[in-house]
């Protein structure tokens, strides 16, 4: 073959990829122009077959077009990525799987969780379907006392198996399992019969903690209620603290937050008080403590309970609690 036909042949192959690059896909025309018995080779064979002098021009265009092709099948391959054209693209690497979020509510229970842990005190869990006993007489709550009036809810019979109104129940059980020092957090839903609105609902959550130990004082409670709120909330969270009334601890007190929302000028969630009733907690009563089996002139202990929704709420500046059982997941 002459040179002049192999130069003629040369630009054939260069036209003929011209005419099939809008038709074929990269990898076609790879294998067809690039591949081993692809027609570029097949020039470069018969390139081979010339003379020393001959073979120089020829050599020359045929990687010329080598790098022209070779250019542009790559330029073809990045661009047919930008299209997504990823239900055919065997090339393009596994699309990252969307995930969920966490619900506000395990979020908040995890990362009170860690500060609790860090400071010893372990996890644990309880039934919600609760007897009558761990629910309200080991707390200080007898079938004719007021404060059953407060907590109704739902019997799954009657009168002794119900919904636990609080997680107080888990600390009836652990409390009885375990001796001193006794040093746990636990987190759960809890029911009550009411209406639901944009603060109150049936069904809402509970962040409990137990600390009994010898010379366990009302300090230690206040301290770990401050250093706990501010952790969850924010280290510009206000906080006031008020005595109050609760049956299974004496004295008791509340910690209430200012309301973010309003900013202590009154608003519906804070029902128009300017301050959020967040948790409360007090001194185990020595009657609860005996009931468990543990001597109260030795030991001492403070519990707490937190409205885990309110916490939430405040929070993720949710502004209903009924959003907090809906599938929004714009939170978190
Ligand atoms: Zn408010």
């Amino acid at each position: 073959m002459s040179t002049t036909d192999l130069q003629k042949e040369i630009s054939l192959v260069k036209q003929s990829y011209e005419d099939n690059k809008s038709t074929l896909g990269y990898n076609e025309l790879f294998i067809k122009y690039l591949g081993k018995k692809g027609q570029v080779n097949k020039l470069f064979n018969k390139i081979s077959l010339l003379g020393k002098d001959e073979k120089l021009s020829p050599l020359k265009s045929v990687n010329e077009i080598k790098d022209f092709i070779e250019t542009d099948i790559k330029s073809i391959k990045t661009s047919s990525i930008d299209e997504s054209k990823d239900d055919q693209n065997m090339y393009l690497p596994v699309k990252a799987s969307e995930t969920g979020n966490l619900h506000p509510i395990t979020a908040v229970t995890r990362n009170l969780n860690q500060f609790f842990h860090y400071y010893g005190f372990s996890v644990y869990d309880g039934p919600e379907i609760e007897t009558d006993y761990y629910n309200f007489e080991m707390m200080g709550v007898p079938a004719d006392h007021p404060a059953r009036e407060l907590q109704d809810t739902f019997y799954l019979r009657e009168p002794d198996i119900l919904l636990r109104t609080q997680a107080s129940s888990i600390e009836a059980r652990e409390l009885e399992k375990q001796n001193p020092p006794i040093r746990f957090v636990s987190a759960g839903k809890v029911f009550r019969n009411e209406t639901t609105n944009k603060s109150n609902a049936s069904i809402f959550h509970h962040y409990q903690g137990v600390c009994v130990d010898k010379d366990i004082t009302m300090a230690n409670l206040k301290w770990i209620f401050d250093k706990s709120l501010k952790y969850i909330l924010g280290p510009d969270t206000v906080i006031r603290f008020r005595a109050k009334y609760y049956p299974e601890v004496e004295p008791g007190m509340s910690p209430d937050i200012k309301c973010t929302f309003c900013n202590g000028k009154g608003c519906e969630i804070c029902k128009f008080r300017g301050w959020i009733e967040i948790a409360g907690g007090g001194m185990i009563h020595p009657n609860t403590l005996e009931k468990a089996g543990i001597d109260s002139k030795i030991y001492s202990g403070f519990a707490f309970g937190w409205g885990l929704d309110r916490i939430a709420m405040t929070k993720y500046d949710i502004r209903d609690i009924r959003l907090l059982f809906n599938g929004s997941i714009v939170y978190v």
